[in-house]
């Protein structure tokens, strides 16, 4: 690991304002994955300014009936607030999909909408991966890239979006809300928020490198049968290979959000109307662009499988 300098801040103008006066300086909150990959020298921070005692660890009622969610607020903390757990099931059962109880005990709702990639030619500095290097060419479009994303990717990388909170969070169309250090606040849909790779895989979302997430806002909530189904090499403590989340309603309609096969949570929503045609419709649609490779092409038929199951449980 690279040496750095380390401070916490007081407030989130002090943590924006610390970003932007120090070149190279990052945010650290829970430290579950920036620590790992400074560790192998994937990031090289200067200088971490620790978000930790910013006070921006509260879930508060919003004035329409939805929540807000410090971007602290710890992903065990979220998952079994008594209002997720009633009114946004299938974030709860997103959050609890992911980890391992220890890591959710740490990892942040800022943090974790933050995590990078798991490509495993980006944990090895000695691959060919453009995100980690810019230019340096994309080991896994040729390699083993049976992870891998199958929809929304380029030519330059066909990484995927990892992380499970975020799957719900589409679904439930989510706000992410931010400071600059000039004080600037805006709400981002999260929609918006991770962008598709393009030529640029190394710039994953839309902040600006001086830019703190504050919170999360949910809009009022949906109703209906809230599920969430994960599909990995491993029961436990494993990425998803394909995640569904879903919201579904007593008449068959709802919404349908895809993990695990795009760089970013993929959600079309031309495709939530099919949701009463059954799955091959949705997925017919969601995946029409799909450009998969020979080691990934299962994910398609995997998630027709997986959210075929979501219907059929929803309806039982
Ligand atoms: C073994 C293992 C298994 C895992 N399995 C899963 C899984 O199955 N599903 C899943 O979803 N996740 C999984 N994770 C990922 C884990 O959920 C993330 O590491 C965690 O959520 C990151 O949150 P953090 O608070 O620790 O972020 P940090 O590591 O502190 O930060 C991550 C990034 O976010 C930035 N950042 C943090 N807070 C802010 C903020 N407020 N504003 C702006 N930038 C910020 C940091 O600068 C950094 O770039 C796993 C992790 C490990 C190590
Ligand atoms: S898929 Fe993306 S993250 Fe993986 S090696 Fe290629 S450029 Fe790097």
């Amino acid at each position: 690991m690279r040496a750095f300098t380390y401070e916490r801040a007081a407030s989130p103008a002090d943590a924006a304002g610390a970003i932007a006066t120090r070149q190279g300086a990052k945010f650290i909150a829970g430290g579950t994955n920036l620590l790992d990959l400074m560790k192998l020298e994937i990031e090289t921070p200067t200088h971490l300014v620790d978000v930790q005692d910013l006070g921006l660890d509260d879930i508060e009622e919003t004035e329409d009936g939805g929540l807000r969610i410090g971007t602290l607020v710890t992903n065990t903390a979220l998952a079994a607030h008594p209002r997720v757990r009633r009114d946004y099931g299938v974030l709860t059962r997103a959050i609890v999909a992911g980890a391992s109880g220890q890591l959710r005990n740490k990892a942040t709702t800022g943090g974790n909408l933050l995590q990078r990639t798991r490509c495993p030619y980006f944990y090895d500095p000695n691959m060919p991966c453009n995100k980690r290097k810019p230019g340096s060419g994309c080991a896994a479009i040729a390699g083993a890239s049976r992870q891998l994303g199958v929809i929304g990717t380029s030519d330059k990388c066909i990484a995927t979006y990892p992380g499970d909170m975020a799957v719900a969070m589409r679904l439930l169309d989510a706000v992410v809300e931010t400071v600059k250090s000039n004080g600037e606040t805006r709400a981002i849909p999260i929609a918006d928020f991770h962008r598709l790779w393009g030529d640029t895989p190394h710039i994953e979302t839309v902040l600006e490198p001086d830019e703190l997430i504050t919170a999360v806002t949910l809009p009022r909530p949906l109703g209906g049968t809230h599920l969430y189904h994960k599909v990995r090499d491993r029961r436990s403590y494993a990425f998803a290979l394909v995640s569904v989340a879903a919201v579904i309603q007593p008449d068959g309609t709802g919404r349908v959000a895809f993990g695990g096969v795009a760089p970013r949570p993929w959600r079309v929503e031309a495709a939530d109307a099919l949701l009463p045609q059954g799955a091959k419709a949705v997925v017919d649609r969601a995946f029409a662009d799909a450009r998969p490779t020979e080691d990934n092409a299962f994910k398609i038929p995997l998630a027709e499988r997986t959210l075929a199951g979501v219907i059929a449980e929803a309806r039982s």
